[in-house]
């Protein structure tokens, strides 16, 4: 349930309100937007129905949430939630592009690819050291030492570092590397992970699961939210379909739908979401047409010699071309790149 208060109602107003519902047992989340003030009533739901607020002073009305996911709807907070990750803000009027390798193979590929999306305008690093590969003969990721050379050259080159997370043992280590932990599609119901993350002070990116529907997915984040850390970010990567010709399906109605239901920031990624990289650049115009916050992007110096997801990666030439084709779209937007 959410309680809506009255323009005019006052912190005395305010502060009886959450007493009264606080004294039930139940968790009360407050969103002070700039038009109103919405407190949000969580817990067991016998006790939010005897609940009686309507008549209280400065209570506008309360408003029933039929769904299952609270801290993440749109109702619990209306207004857009900007994220702070290290530094740079996500969810605001700037789209925040995040490229890189799908892996980090070594400090020289790692500085090639660095150096030619810091030209482009990236504001994050992306590359994954612990890799969740389909065959247990792929490479699997340098481990730590991944973490270790992401951190440095993206410092050397002023970017941010967002990377995957595979083992909720691993969040403390994580934490010291990266600027954004990323939980990838294959774990985005691995539960005990969530609630870990939402123990963790970083934000986190949340892809979502290869053949997850939205409400799922908004319940994943609900994991996290639930457990204090509320710095969550959505990235869509394409679901599985019947289609074979793409890795996956796109599906960028999921920006709107997610824009609709959530106050979160949303980024998506056409790179996992095509598998083809010329695909890539077209897909990454129409998110940003949609309403994504960002992209994520596979960048690799020598695709052709990639250990993964070669296909699906840019070259820093193609890169370029893509970034200065996102402008225009950005502004028709009104968001700046
Ligand atoms: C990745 O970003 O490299 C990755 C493995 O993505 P996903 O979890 O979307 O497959
Ligand atoms: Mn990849």
């Amino acid at each position: 349930m959410i309680v809506v208060m009255k323009r005019g109602a006052t912190q005395e107003n305010l502060a009886a309100v959450v007493k009264k519902i606080e004294a039930s047992g139940l968790r009360t989340h407050l969103s002070k937007g700039e038009e109103v003030t919405i407190v949000g009533v969580i817990g067991d739901k016998k006790t939010i129905a005897n609940l009686e607020l309507q008549m209280m002073a400065g209570v506008e009305k309360t408003v029933r949430i039929t769904e299952k996911y609270k801290l993440v709807s749109r109702d619990f907070h209306p207004e857009d939630t900007i994220i702070d990750a290290g530094g740079v803000k996500i969810g605001g009027d700037e789209v925040v592009v995040m490229a890189g390798p799908c892996a980090v193979e070594s400090l020289e590929q790692l500085r090639e690819a660095a150096s030619a999306v810091k030209a482009c305008g990236a504001k994050f690093l992306r590359g994954g050291a612990f890799k969740p590969r389909t065959s247990p003969y792929d490479f699997q990721g340098l481990g730590e030492e991944g973490l270790n050379l992401l951190r440095k050259v993206a410092d050397e080159f002023n970017l941010r570092v967002v990377t995957e997370i595979v083992d909720k043992d691993d969040i403390d280590l994580f934490c010291k590397y990266a600027d954004i932990l990323q939980v990838g599609a294959r774990n985005m119901q691995n539960f005990q992970m969530l609630k870990a993350l939402g123990k963790c002070s970083k934000p986190v990116m949340l892809k979502r699961g290869l053949s997850a529907t939205i409400s799922e997915w908004l319940n994943a984040a609900e994991y996290i939210m639930s457990g204090g850390n509320e710095q969550v970010i959505f990235c869509e990567r394409g679901i599985r379909t019947y289609e074979t010709f793409t890795r996956n399906t796109l599906d960028l109605s999921a920006v709107a739908a997610v824009k609709e239901l959530s106050h979160l920031p949303i980024i998506v990624d056409p790179s996992h979401g095509t598998g083809r990289w010329k695909m890539v650049a077209p897909m990454a115009r129409a998110a940003i047409a949609a309403g994504a916050d960002g992209l994520i992007i596979e960048v690799h110096p020598n695709p052709e010699k990639a250990l993964s997801d070669g296909d699906q990666s840019l070259t820093p030439e193609a890169f370029k071309d893509l970034m200065s084709s996102l402008g225009g779209i950005a502004k028709v937007m009104g968001r700046s790149l």
